[in-house]
């Protein structure tokens, strides 16, 4: 039978990396019936809402949902979709692994980090308020049952995966309050897994360590803001943001996505690279049980990344989103 799956591909770059990720699950024989919403700008202009109630109602319904990037206007206009969409189905947990992976030039090697971000609260509660003309405060929102509920999952997402250590990353030496609440509970629960290591780095010090260590980090916990920043600065560590993928999980739903947002700079000229998404795609697919296939797409990625000749231009090559999507098809069908 096949999966019925929620299929949001976004805006920018979006369209042609999440077509270029359907293409590649289909040809490795995955039976999957997309339901297909848009959202943001596209979705305002077709339905008046940015977040439209039936597309969180076909995830809900789904259970799970591959996303591409949606545009929030800088400093204006519309709230984040994205930050909104994660609220409203509650999906507490992001989680971004960052790994070398074979044939993609970068600065290190070696790197292997799991970064946990909470993804609810913090300043993305968006609550901005200008009290007189030219003062403007925003609300950093810390709660306990949050920041326990991120730490456990991120001490069980160690130990499920043969993790040895995490590191919670903070700023209680200036937010006192906010930031140490957050470690507080990251103590509390650490202390219920004693056979996983637990160390803390304030935020500015873990960035010097993350650019010039990177391999001590294993699991990184963070609070929502920290988070978002630390995943782009990691994912340059390892090729940068077209090959870093993403979850977004929630006790009842999980949309899977990449850590890149839509690229403007790009889009519309088949030149993003597609595999920050398939490889989000494919911890989607270990998500329903489809493990073999996972495989088998992940062995053509790997082959055709490491083979070199058919990179996209964030990677160094020239080829196309086409180009390489096209060589991954190949590579499967070469291997089935
Ligand atoms: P970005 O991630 O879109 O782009 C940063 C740089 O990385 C750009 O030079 C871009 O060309 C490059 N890049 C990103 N993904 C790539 C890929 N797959 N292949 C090749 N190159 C890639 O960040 P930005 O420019 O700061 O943000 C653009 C928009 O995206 C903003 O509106 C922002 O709000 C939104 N955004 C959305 C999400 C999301 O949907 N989850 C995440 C981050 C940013």
């Amino acid at each position: 039978m096949a999966h019925r799956i929620t299929l949001i591909p976004g805006d920018g770059i979006g369209p042609e990396v999440s077509a270029a990720v359907v293409r590649i699950i289909e040809a490795a024989g995955v039976a999957i019936e997309w339901e297909e919403h848009d959202a943001g700008i596209v979705a305002f202009e077709r339905t008046g809402s940015t977040l439209p109630q039936s597309l969180l109602d076909s995830v809900i319904r789904n259970r799970v949902a591959l996303k591409g990037p949606v545009t929030t206007p800088v400093g204006e206009g519309f709230t984040s979709v994205n930050v909104g969409l994660r609220k409203a189905l509650d999906l507490y947990a992001n989680l971004r692994p960052v790994t070398n992976l074979p044939g993609v030039p970068s600065r290190f090697q070696g790197v292997d980090m799991i970064i946990v971000r909470e993804n609810t609260e913090d300043l993305y509660a968006g609550l901005e308020n200008e009290i007189v003309p030219g003062v403007v405060a925003g609300l950093k929102v810390i709660t306990a049952v949050a920041s326990e509920r991120i730490a456990r999952f991120a001490f069980t997402h160690a130990t499920e995966n043969g993790r040895r250590k995490v590191t919670a990353i903070h700023k209680a030496n200036i937010m006192k309050q906010a930031d140490g609440l957050f470690l507080r509970c990251a103590r509390a629960v650490a202390k219920e897994y004693p056979d996983i290591q637990y160390d803390e780095k304030i935020v500015d010090n873990a960035c010097m360590q993350l650019v010039m260590r990177p391999e001590q980090f294993d699991v990184l916990l963070l609070p929502n803001l920290y988070g978002d920043i630390v995943s782009d600065l990691a994912a340059g560590l390892v090729g940068g943001l077209g090959v870093v993928p993403g979850a977004n999980l929630g006790e009842n739903s999980a949309v899977f996505e990449a850590v890149h947002g839509s690229a403007p700079d790009i889009a519309g000229q088949d030149l993003a690279n597609p595999t920050a998404l398939l490889l989000s795609a494919l911890t989607m697919l270990r998500y329903i049980g489809e493990r073999s296939s996972a495989d088998v797409i992940f062995g053509a990625v790997s082959r055709v990344l490491a083979a070199g000749t058919t990179l996209t231009r964030d990677l160094g090559g020239s080829a196309t989103t086409t180009q390489f999507t096209d060589a991954v098809v190949r590579e499967i069908a070469a291997h089935r």
